[in-house]
């Protein structure tokens, strides 16, 4: 079980670190996990000159799994933009073919208050988001900035996706919604957006093979409105890469913190990149202050995605709810009557709770 780590830049350490003295529990035990760290995004380009450099590309490419904290920060904002950490974030996802990512939103009902809505409104709610991640606007070509025939600049980008990218991905959403509450909502801008259009239609197609599931349709504005609204009545979304994106951050927040969510990209061989989903919060970082369970639900999902083990994943999972149960919170999701903890302190918990 060989796992790349790629700790990154800002809190990326710090997450990074928790998650692996979870991991190390497992090891102990006996679990034949293997670590092999390299830098990603800012701290590549510090190391390599490059946001993934050879040197990470071989070990990622080497291992079963990959294990990431975060990239980006303010120091590399003017670098030029292939460069830039994001664009190693990208580049691994391509590299690797991870082009399902799966996002869950789940609300613990010890954090029901830490949501900015209605306890009411989100209390219960568990939501999977799958992401299109390797297609779509963020990828098509061309792109860039030129200045127009009447003299004008002007920026571009394409949104293009092929039949067998929307076929492959709408797959691993009816999967998912089979496994669950077999509810399925495909979202997109059909009524303006011909690539939205197509997309349409292909998950209209795939959809005969799983009758079981109930497929519903929604244009992206009124699903950024119903995840507010009324975010029960979603059990797995599925959309592509620049609405998955946005979608996605907003559901996270339904759940009180962006500190507490996982994140799955997934290939064809179930290889997969675990990372929380949130950023490298550079207004944090090296304060010990960061909320490090959506990196160790991040493993979690690990041991269930890739490595099959949903004994070793529900064990982790367990003992977060034990540790937020018991009042543990870091600053994000701190409120009266809990008691706060650093990030370390987090890690010391959730590690005794196992
Ligand atoms: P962010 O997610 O880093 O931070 C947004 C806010 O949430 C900040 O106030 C931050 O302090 C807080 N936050 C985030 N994670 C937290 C945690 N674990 N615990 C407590 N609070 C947390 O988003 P941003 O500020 O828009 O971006 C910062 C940098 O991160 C940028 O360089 C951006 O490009 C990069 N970024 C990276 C990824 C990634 O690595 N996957 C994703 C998004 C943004």
């Amino acid at each position: 079980m060989k796992i790349a780590v790629l700790a990154g830049d800002g809190i990326g350490p710090e997450i990074i670190a928790q998650a692996l003295r979870v991991l190390e529990v497992l090891k102990t035990e006996g679990m034949p996990l293997e670590f092999v760290h390299a830098p990603l995004g800012g701290q590549a380009y510090d190391q390599y000159g490059h946001p993934y450099p050879e040197f990470t590309q071989k070990i990622c490419r080497d291992a079963d799994a990959v294990l990431l904290g975060a990239v980006g920060g303010p120091q590399y904002d003017n670098l030029d933009r292939p460069l830039r950490p994001e664009r190693g974030l990208l580049a691994i996802r391509k590299d690797l073919g991870l082009f399902a990512n799966l996002r869950p939103a789940v609300l613990y009902p010890e954090l029901a208050n830490a949501s900015t809505l209605k306890p009411e409104v989100v209390s219960g709610l568990d939501i999977m988001i799958v992401r299109e991640l390797t297609g779509d606007v963020y990828f098509g070509q061309p792109r860039g900035m030129r200045t127009n025939e009447n003299g004008e600049r002007e920026g571009f980008n394409t949104m293009v996706y092929a039949e067998s990218e929307v076929r492959r991905i709408a797959h691993v959403a009816f999967d998912i919604a089979m496994k669950r509450g077999k509810k399925l909502c495909s979202v997109d801008k059909a009524n303006v957006l011909e690539t939205t259009e197509f997309w349409k239609e292909i998950v209209i197609d795939v959809a005969k093979e799983y009758p079981e599931v109930e497929l519903s349709h929604m244009y992206v504005d009124n699903a950024a409105m119903q995840l507010i609204r009324n975010p029960k009545q979603f059990d797995v979304m599925v959309t592509g890469n620049i609405f998955g994106d946005i979608l996605s951050d907003e559901a996270s927040m339904l759940t009180g913190s962006i500190g507490m969510l996982a994140s799955a990209s997934l290939n064809e061989t179930k290889k997969g990149l675990y990372e929380p989903s949130h950023g490298s919060a550079p207004d944090i970082a090296g304060k010990n202050l960061a909320n490090p369970i959506a990196t160790v639900l991040s493993t979690a999902m690990m041991l269930r995605y890739t490595f099959d083990n949903e004994v070793a994943a529900a064990r982790i999972e367990n003992a977060v709810k034990k540790v937020l149960a018991a009042g543990c919170r870091t600053g994000d999701i701190f409120e009266a009557g809990t008691k706060k903890v650093s990030c370390s302190e987090m890690g010391d918990q959730i590690v005794a709770a196992m």
